[in-house]
């Protein structure tokens, strides 16, 4: 989409391409980030203060929308209209999220359980998607002021562990925005790219550790550089741990030294709020200062850094143990890790870069101000789509198995967990039953070998398949997984090219932990799942030999002995009755006896039926 404009310095044409902006999606901030000469640039608010623009969307009574600063202010004096933390709530359902409702001052919405779920502002009813998109379109606003020019385009970045849904909804926002979302970018790739790691021929082969401590999320990634591309070799964190958890913690020292009940900041709201921007504060001043002393009525508000840090040091222990699990899923030591980068505003805190250095036992990457190198990394990703970098692929891995259902429920995995992508894997089935027109194919996704276990994505049906006998069409089911982690799956007849695909917009999402917990079941049910698999499998390979077998019966009548055509009859009664039972050796056995009998028979059949034709050409 390049244009032609007149450089009236220079006095000639120049190319001048669309501007792609980054942006950085965040659950406590959110900022946009675009390139100037060749230097990534975060923007600034109108006063040209800060680059942060707080990830809280509030409505007044005329449903006018504010975004910001300005919604933060009502986080005190209007609750119930006004929404923070709207990430958490991307691409789930009310069943994801319904053990954490009580963190939320705001209304949300539970239909019902497997549908995304909705927030209640008076009386309308808002999508995360909706609420999201009032932030990006702030950011919009911002550049487009810089710019003096519309901005169309931008790259959005998401957690490393944001399923297909939440990457879907999070482009669903960007375009409710007026965005074109051209790629997903995972925040540790951004940031990794923000200080430029990647984009040399020595990056390969690279590790790097991201470490992103945020307002409320902790976020740990292992990546490799694998043919010029980043990889998420594993992804770990806790999704309520960070800044927030540390403002408490002094909180909770204030009350004790004062004496004063938690009860009390609970009943006055604006009192708990008031000493949690002071907490707030005096974290921030201790991550330079050595001792903060602030005002609160009478109380005595007065800490040093090393009481804070006593205070929090429980909270950074478990960040470290994460890391720790991180280099493990991994199948790394702490010594091959080549870069640690840091991200996120609670990296500011000097316990936290000497623990981090500490564990990876090197120095950390802490130049760039760490509440913007995600957005700043996102717009180096922009640029290099827009052609104005070498050309760096950017890879990630599928965090869960997808696949299809197969006769008796079971799952057949397509594309396996951990694969890179983008991916296009491709399989051939066919039908089960003579003359079958119609095949529903149903997407899952986990990891269990029964797809009651997994979760269902999607479905479709091929229609107009020309009937044929059974196992004679050709159908191919291929799976693209695009680089967003957005995924579509069409099916095609090869006979009769007849086609469908569907691209899955899962309807609803899977938290980490949901993710975790599939993966631990899996574990856990490894044994009786392949049981069940096998016994499944035995009886779907049996149930096609005695079609197979009444077929052979009424086809060859004519000469078959009367007394082989029953011992067929009872060997098949045999299986049938195995098959009812749950024992896979016995259906196993059933078969190789009517096999056996049967086989001789059926090559007879074969040589008089190959006569038969020859017979026929002649004439
Ligand atoms: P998120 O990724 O969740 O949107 P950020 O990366 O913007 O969040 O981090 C916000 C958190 O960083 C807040 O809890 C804030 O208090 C904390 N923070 C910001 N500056 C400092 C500082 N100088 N010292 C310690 N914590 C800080
Ligand atoms: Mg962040």
């Amino acid at each position: 989409m390049a244009k032609l404009s007149i450089d009236l310095k220079a006095g000639k044409l120049k190319d001048e391409r669309d501007v792609i902006v980054g942006i950085d999606l965040g659950t406590t901030n959110s900022l946009v980030a675009y390139m100037v000469n060749g230097q990534a640039v975060a923007v600034k608010d109108a006063a040209g203060k800060s680059t942060l623009v707080p990830s809280v969307v509030h409505f007044n009574a005329d449903q006018e929308v504010l975004v910001g600063d300005a919604a933060k202010e009502k986080l005190i004096t209007d609750p119930a209209h006004t929404i923070y933390s709207v990430k958490r709530l991307m691409g789930k359902s009310f069943g994801d999220i319904s053990n954490f409702e009580q963190y939320f001052g705001y209304k949300i919405i539970d239909e019902d359980t497997e549908s995304l779920v909705k927030i209640r502002v008076a009386d309308r009813f808002f999508t995360p998607i909706e609420l999201s998109a009032e932030i990006l379109k702030e950011l919009k606003r911002r550049i487009e002021g810089v710019l003096q020019a519309p901005v169309s385009k931008a790259v959005i970045t998401v957690p490393a562990y944001f399923n297909d849904a939440q990457r879907q909804a999070t482009r669903d926002a960007g375009k409710l925005a007026g965005l074109d979302v051209l790629r997903i970018v995972n925040e540790p790739t951004a940031a990794s790219l923000a200080y430029g790691i990647g984009l040399d021929q020595e990056a390969e082969g690279q590790k790097i550790a991201v470490y992103d401590l945020g307002g409320g999320t902790f976020d740990i990634s292992i990546l490799s550089i694998e043919n010029g591309i980043f990889e998420v070799l594993s992804t770990n964190g806790d999704t309520f741990l960070g800044g927030d958890d540390f403002d408490r913690a002094i909180i909770d020292h204030w009350l004790a030294v004062n004496d004063i009940p938690a009860s009390r900041i609970q009943k006055d709201k604006h009192l708990g709020q008031t000493i949690r921007l002071e907490a707030e504060r005096a974290k921030k001043a201790l991550s330079t200062a050595d001792h903060y002393t602030g005002s609160l009525d009478d109380w005595q508000i007065t800490l040093s850094r090393e009481q804070f840090e006593t205070l929090v040091t429980p909270l950074v222990d478990r960040t470290i143990v994460a890391c720790n699990q991180a280099l493990a899923d991994a199948g790394l030591a702490t010594s091959a890790v080549d870069h640690v980068v840091m991200v996120g505003g609670s990296t500011r805190m000097p316990l936290v870069k000497q623990r981090v250095a500490k564990c990876f036992g090197r120095e950390v990457n802490a130049q760039l101000n760490p509440d913007e190198v995600v957005a700043l990394g996102a717009a180096i990703q922009a640029d290099i789509l827009a052609g104005n970098q070498q050309d760096i692929l950017l890879l990630d891995i599928t965090p869960l198995s997808l696949g299809i259902e197969t006769v008796g429920g079971l799952m057949d995995v397509i594309v396996p967990r951990n694969s890179k992508v983008p991916a296009k894997v491709g399989r051939q089935y066919t039908t089960s039953v003579d003359g079958q027109t119609n095949l529903k194919i149903a997407v899952y996704q986990g990891e269990r070998d029964l797809v009651e276990h997994n979760r269902k994505l999607g479905e479709f049906v091929l229609r107009g398949i020309p009937p044929m006998p059974a196992g004679l069409p050709k159908i191919e089911i291929h799976f693209y997984l695009d680089a967003d982690g957005i995924l579509k799956v069409k099916a095609t007849e090869l006979r009769s090219n007849v086609a469908t695909e569907i691209e899955i917009r899962s309807q609803y999402g899977i938290s980490e932990e949901d993710m975790a917990r599939m993966l631990i079941d899996s574990i856990q049910n490894a044994q009786s799942d392949m049981a069940t698999r096998a016994l499944l499998e035995a009886r779907n390979e049996a149930n096609n030999i005695l079609l197979a077998t009444t077929k052979f019966l009424v086809q060859n009548k004519s000469w078959l002995a009367a007394a082989a055509s029953a011992e067929i009859s009872r060997l098949a009664e045999e299986l049938r009755q195995a098959t009812a039972a749950t024992d896979k050796d016995a259906i196993n056995k059933a078969m190789e006896t009517l096999n056996e009998y049967a086989r001789p028979l059926a090559q007879d059949a074969l040589e008089k039926n190959i006569a038969q034709a020859m017979k026929g050409e002649k004439v």
